[in-house]
Parts: C-alpha cells; sequence; structure tokens
C-alpha cells in the first residue's frame, strides 16, 4: 500500500484513492500490476517522445552507463554534454549560442530568472529586479517559478515568501484577439515608460500556455512583444520546457513565431521522456555580462546531477531521431483532422483546438473554468473506462500523445474520447 511509505505530489493523501500500479510500458501504453493496459495520451506528463520502453534509447543508455556514469561537470566535460548542446544549438536561433545544465524544468526556470537578474547587477544595474510575467503561466514549484507564475492553488501557503512580478493577460487565440494583445501591449508598454529601469525581464510561455489549459497564443503577438520589450533594453525569457523539440509542431516556439529570445529554458522532451535532464540557453550578449577578469562576475549556481552523462545521451539520441525525421512532430494537425468534426460538434465541447501535437478542448460545465473544476475528474475517471490515461486540467481535456503514436492508437484514443463525451 503506497499510504506506508509514499507520499504523492499534488494530491490530499487523506482523500485520494490509490494510485494504479504501473509495471512496465512499451510503445504509447502503460501497462499495470493487475494486467489492464492504458494508452497514455499525455505523454507521461509531456515528456515522453518516442514511446515507452524504446530500444534505441535502451542500447544507448546502457552503453553510455557502462562507459562513463556520472563525472564532475564542473572540473570535467564530457562527449554526451558537447554533442547534445551542439546538437541543441543547431536548431535555435543562431543569437543562442551558450548551454547551461540543470536537471528539471523548474530549475532551467530559476536559472533564466537568475541569469536575468546577475546580467543586470554585472552591468551595475542592481534596480532592475522585477519581471513581466502572465496571467495563467505556470513555470514550475521552486521559489523563483513560483513567483513568476500565476498565483494558484500550489503556491497559495508560500504567497508572503514569493517576489513580487508584474501580471499581463496571456492574449489567447480566438475571438477579440486583436483587442486584447493590443491591450496588453499597451499596459506593459505605458509600465515600461513609467519604470523600464526597475525591470530585468519579461518571461513567457511562447505559443503554449500549458498548465493554464493549453491557452495559445497568435505567432505574431510574440513578435511584436518581442519588438516592444527590447525597444525598453528588456531580456526576453522563453519558458520552452513543454512547447520545445516538437511539440508545437516546429522544432520550438521561437522558430515558429521567427522570434530571438535572450534566454530559453528547455526539459520535458529533451531526453525523450527518460531521464530527468534541463537546459538554459542563452544568448551571446548574456554570457558577455559574465566573462570578465573579476571573479565575482562568475555565475554561482550548480546542482549534483548537472549534465549527467546518462541523461545527456539520452538528449543526444532525442535529438538524433528528430532531425532524422521531423515529419513526426510536424504532421500531428493534419493527424488530427479526420476526427475533428466528430469532437466538435459534441454538445459538450467548446473551442476544439490544435496546436501542433496538442489537441485540447474546453468541457462545457455549469461551474467555473479552471484547474478546481471537479468535471475534469470524472472525465478522467470515464477514460480509465475506456483504456485511455489522460490528465484533464479543471474543464480542459487535452491529448498530448508520443510523436510514435500509431495511426490507429491515434483514432483509438479520439473514438475513446467522443464515447467518454456521450457518457459525461
Ligand atoms: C512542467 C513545466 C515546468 C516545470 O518543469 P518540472 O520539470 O516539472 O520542474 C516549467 N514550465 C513549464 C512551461 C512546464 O510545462
Amino acid at each position: 500500500m503506497m499510504q506506508e511509505t509514499l507520499w504523492i505530489p499534488y494530491t490530499q493523501m487523506k482523500t485520494a484513492k490509490e494510485p494504479f500500479r504501473a509495471k512496465a510500458a512499451k510503445g504509447s501504453w502503460i501497462e499495470l500490476d493487475d494486467g489492464r493496459r492504458f494508452l497514455d495520451g499525455v505523454s507521461s506528463w509531456w515528456v515522453n517522445l518516442f514511446g515507452h520502453g524504446d530500444p534505441e534509447m535502451a542500447e544507448a543508455l546502457a552503453n553510455q552507463s557502462a562507459t562513463l556514469d556520472q563525472v564532475a561537470f564542473v572540473d570535467f566535460t564530457h562527449s554526451a554534454a558537447e554533442e547534445l548542446s551542439k546538437l541543441v544549438l543547431s536548431e535555435l536561433p543562431s543569437s543562442l549560442n551558450k548551454i547551461f545544465y540543470s536537471d528539471n524544468g523548474s530549475t532551467a526556470v530559476e536559472v533564466a530568472l537568475k541569469l536575468a537578474l546577475q546580467y543586470w547587477h554585472n552591468q551595475g544595474e542592481n534596480l532592475r529586479r522585477r519581471f513581466i510575467c502572465f496571467k495563467g503561466g505556470y513555470h514550475g514549484d521552486t521559489f523563483g517559478a513560483m513567483s513568476t507564475s500565476a498565483p494558484s492553488l500550489f503556491n497559495r501557503p508560500f504567497e508572503p515568501f514569493l517576489f513580487n512580478a508584474f501580471f499581463v493577460e496571456f492574449p489567447e487565440r480566438g475571438g477579440g484577439v486583436e483587442e486584447k494583445e493590443e491591450r496588453v501591449l499597451n499596459q506593459i508598454a505605458q509600465e515600461l515608460s513609467l519604470r523600464s529601469k526597475e525591470y530585468a525581464a519579461v518571461l513567457v510561455e511562447p505559443i503554449v500556455q500549458g498548465v493554464a489549459g493549453m491557452r495559445f497564443c497568435r505567432p505574431t503577438f510574440l513578435q511584436r512583444l518581442e519588438r516592444l520589450i527590447k525597444s525598453f533594453g528588456l531580456l526576453l525569457i522563453y519558458d520552452e520546457v513543454m512547447t520545445g523539440f516538437g511539440r508545437t509542431g516546429e522544432w520550438f516556439a521561437c522558430r515558429l513565431s521567427e522570434t530571438q529570445p535572450d534566454l530559453i529554458c528547455l526539459a520535458k522532451g529533451l531526453t525523450g521522456g527518460y531521464l530527468p535532464l534541463s537546459i538554459t540557453v542563452a544568448s551571446q550578449k548574456v554570457f558577455d555580462a559574465f566573462y570578465s577578469d573579476e571573479r565575482e562576475k562568475a555565475f554561482y549556481h550548480g546542482h549534483s546531477y548537472m549534465a549527467n552523462p546518462i541523461a545527456c545521451r539520452a538528449g543526444v539520441v532525442t535529438m538524433q531521431r528528430l532531425k532524422r525525421n521531423p515529419k513526426i512532430f510536424q504532421s500531428f494537425a493534419q493527424r488530427y483532422t479526420p476526427f475533428l468534426e466528430s469532437l466538435s460538434s459534441h454538445a459538450l465541447v467548446a473551442n476544439l483546438r490544435v496546436q501542433g501535437t496538442i489537441l485540447a478542448f474546453d468541457l462545457v460545465s455549469q461551474e467555473v473554468s479552471g484547474y478546481s473544476n471537479p468535471i475534469g475528474k470524472q472525465f478522467q475517471a470515464l477514460a480509465f473506462e475506456e483504456s485511455l490515461y489522460l490528465r484533464p486540467m479543471g474543464n480542459v481535456i487535452y491529448l498530448m500523445p508520443a510523436y510514435t503514436i500509431l495511426d490507429d492508437e491515434l483514432a483509438f484514443a479520439c473514438n475513446a474520447l467522443n464515447r467518454v463525451l456521450n457518457k459525461m
């Protein structure tokens, strides 16, 4: 029984039901101890790109662990870290050229925030301490990440300890988007014209706000945001922890939007979902502010397992496979098309939307939209009965499968969504 020793995250242990017990996973399927099988509709929390139990990955990781398992990534570097950094940079805008390793999405964000603050500090601009962030945003559960994420159930107990950020609306695609974008950009321009010297950077989830409920913005909004904040000299930080490595249908959201942030945070898909690893990518401009004869201008931040060779090897395999066949993430808009009509015609489905490999819709519900809406739990339970693993966010239902999901498995998932909708 889990209650004896395990404390499950995001879970009220007193009232929660026992989690399922996973025994094995192969391709898009998760197998339980009791013999049941679930189609993994959410890539095991947005990380798994090539399915589970992938032989190419397993072999590469076994070889790496037998050759070089771990080394202090301060006095040593290694080929896996070097290869991976070259491969990642080869698909990013050329202005980005330094890779800083850490080991999860929250720390990738934490590193970006600290780099942005010290970037100004190193130049004697100690008053630039604030960030502009987006309502609904989610950047992780560490303190900097919580401070820049939208206030929520998750971070309420810590509110007195969080630094204060300036939050603006995320202009979601759809009705009235022009006015929303105009309003946001005006609000930022107004704030910056009053006190731009107090601001270090803008932090945004580009193209897709994930945890907020798969809310999509237009690429042109990011272009205008980039122009605006660069005209005031602030740094632009993209949290691509979820959108990176093909999720949006392009390699990265910065490429989709043809924008060039100063810092990018990457994690989730980086290792194909095999091992924890993350990257904060910095531009030459940011790097140069730390490059000095003065010791105190160095960046004093690190983690025991950063750039772990086995994790980096998983990253190398991931990048090689994506480069070999980018169609596996580019083709999803097309692959979803046959299923859109029946889903969108359902009375309970509103705002059906697709961005790259993500399909999402809002369940029509009497209760307020948002994470706490209980209708998602009900939908999830019915989906389990259809052998489909989903993890709705409030009344937002979405599919985010591994890129290798087979056509008949994708059809299985979409048909299961329809059957669940009919039972609601
Ligand atoms: C998941 C996520 C994070 C946090 O990553 P962890 O690895 O869970 O710490 C940060 N930002 C975004 C956009 C995410 O989706």
